[in-house]
């Protein structure tokens, strides 16, 4: 929750260069100053870069890099040797890539178009030495500021002393700004749409980042309740965080293991200070790509060891490489495919490449039984669909020395499967026998199951994992787990949503895993949930009609 007053900023006619084409008839000369701009940049963001926070440090080596782009500085060269002055070519080369990745379908690839309109502004900055930050640092304490976008160069002048929420007309929660705003503990909403942006600065609006809205001018009473709240939510936090580090036990005495979700060696240094009980998903792309050859085995030993030796906790969960369909890699022949989602992906992709998956098994066998780490390595396949599917992988592992070792009861190596195409869901039952947990994967389970692409922002209401459909799934996903009496994680968004744990511990999961600075709010919510009070909630929910009825009733208050 933030409160204060309004104030509209245009941060694109400030960063961008007037437009007017710059003539020069010295390309030497203006190559030069672009060479000597581009080189105080450089020294910026490596200064910037070496911040303690390492998600904010990672999103400006990822700017070093782009400034460094062979297609950014071929395509100003270039431009410069037509004729243009060194901002004007600037200017039409960045605003050339940047439509270049806004119009790509991957909505990865098309928010990483604001780094580059980002590291653009930077070099334009220098090159037209115009102060960008000047109005972002002079801001009054308690703004509210409203944008159609910031970039993560804005983001990095705001300061939580005067910016007391943001909302933005464009954006997305994936984008870099909503990171940064995050770690910054500014809330933000975004997506809110251009009327925003024509209302006037100096008028009081809350936005509430709880439910997404932004609301300006609110009554006396609205506001004393939407204050009451933010106190409210500021000390459950400050609460949670107290207690984060103590396992979590339902109100009935169960214990729920909270995991971490963990998408690159960088987390670690968040997961290590959250509280996480264990990791409960390492995607482990982020070993696999950005390199011209796939990772040797031994290469995969020492990164997940790095890995395992930052973690708290005894349970460390690899899935299995995840790529395929929209997610290429350099060294894998390109297929193209009009359908990416319902391509090749996960173990279909792992399957037509046997010594991918072997290595990366072979590597997880040793990682369990040769090893220093202590603690049970559990290995997910991704995007299963077929029961053949499974038995080709334990296939697999019946060949690798050591897997039936560390696979025996009591071993420190399991084997389970990602429940996030509803076909596993509904063989739920044949696949419980063969495996020690599953997963619930529901980002990807809503979208298959309600036909909703997840990175199209057109169908995106329609993709709630709230959906009863979804709920129904992973109600019968829990039932078959039970039967079997293996643990049934769930490592999609929803399970980092607080107010979702009772309906999902009510439908039968035993374990979540979350992004990491939700774990203390998590844990928190699930010593606040009873077993039959959650189990009543669930039957109702599986009944409903719409994921909105659900909603309702998880805040039954509005
Ligand atoms: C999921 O699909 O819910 C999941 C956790 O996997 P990913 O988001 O990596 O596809
Ligand atoms: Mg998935």
């Amino acid at each position: 929750m933030g409160i204060g007053r309004l104030y509209t900023y245009t941060s694109l006619p400030n960063v961008t260069h007037s437009g007017a084409v710059e003539q020069s008839t010295a390309p030497q000369q203006e190559w030069q100053r672009y060479l000597d701009a581009r080189q105080k940049v450089d020294d910026e963001l490596a200064q910037l870069a070496k911040m303690d926070n390492p998600a904010l440090a990672d999103i400006f080596r990822v700017h070093q890099e782009i400034l460094h782009d062979r297609l950014l500085t071929e395509g100003i060269r270039a431009a410069i040797d037509r004729g243009t002055s060194a901002a004007t070519a600037t200017q039409q080369i960045t605003s050339e890539l940047v439509q270049l990745f806004q119009n790509l379908s991957d909505d990865y690839f098309a928010s990483r178009s604001v780094d580059i309109r980002d590291v653009g502004q930077r070099l334009l900055a220098h090159l037209s030495g115009v102060s960008l930050a000047r109005q972002l640092t002079a801001l009054p304490p308690n703004t509210i500021l409203l944008a159609e976008d910031l970039t993560p160069f804005d983001a990095t002048h705001l300061s939580p002393e005067r910016v007391t929420g943001i909302a933005l007309a464009a954006s997305t929660p994936t984008a870099h700004t909503a990171i940064l705003a995050r770690s910054l503990g500014i809330p933000l909403i975004c997506g809110v749409g251009s009327a925003i942006l024509r209302l006037p600065s100096g008028l009081l609006a809350v936005v509430d980042g709880l439910h997404g809205r932004l609301l300006v001018e609110p009554d006396a009473e609205l506001l004393t309740r939407y204050e009451q709240t933010g106190q409210r939510l500021l000390a459950l936090r400050i609460n949670a965080e107290a207690h984060s580090h103590t396992a979590a036990l339902t109100r009935d005495g169960r214990l729920v293991l909270v995991h971490a979700n963990v998408n690159s060696q960088e987390d670690m240094l968040q997961v290590a200070n959250s509280g996480a009980d264990g990791i409960g998903l390492l995607r482990t792309e982020y070993l696999f790509q950005e390199r011209t050859t796939p990772p040797t085995v031994t290469e995969q030993i020492a990164a997940y060891r790095l890995i395992s030796r930052q973690m708290a906790g005894e349970i460390l969960t690899v899935r299995l490489l995840d790529i395929g369909g929209d997610k290429p890699v350099r060294y894998l022949p390109q297929i193209s495919e009009s359908n990416p989602f319902l391509g090749v992906r996960g173990i279909r992709l792992l399957l037509q490449h046997p010594e991918l998956l072997r290595d990366q098994l072979q590597a997880l066998v040793s990682l369990a039984v040769k090893s220093s780490f202590s603690g049970l390595v559990r290995i997910l396949v991704p995007m299963v669909s077929k029961v053949a599917e499974v038995h080709r992988v334990l296939d697999v592992l019946d060949g690798i020395p050591g897997y039936r070792e560390g696979h025996r009861p009591g071993g420190r190596l399991q084997l389970g499967v990602m429940i996030e195409v509803p076909a596993a869901a509904l063989l739920a039952d044949r696949l419980a026998p063969l495996v020690d947990f599953f997963s619930i994967g529901s980002n990807d389970l809503a979208q298959y199951t309600l036909a909703a692409d997840r990175v199209n922002s057109a169908v995106a209401s329609l993709a709630s994992p709230l959906d009863p459909s979804v709920l129904r799934l992973i109600a019968m996903t829990c039932q078959a787990g039970q039967m079997a009496e293996i643990p049934v994680s769930i490592c999609g968004e929803m399970a980092g949503d607080p107010s979702i744990f009772p309906l999902l511990f009510g439908l039968g999961v035993t374990e979540v895993s979350v992004v990491a600075p939700a774990v203390a709010l998590v844990k928190e919510a699930v010593r606040q949930t009873d077993g039959d009070a959650a189990r009543r909630l669930a039957e109702r929910a599986l009944q409903a009609n719409s994921a909105q009825e659900v909603h309702r009733l998880l805040h039954p208050e509005g």
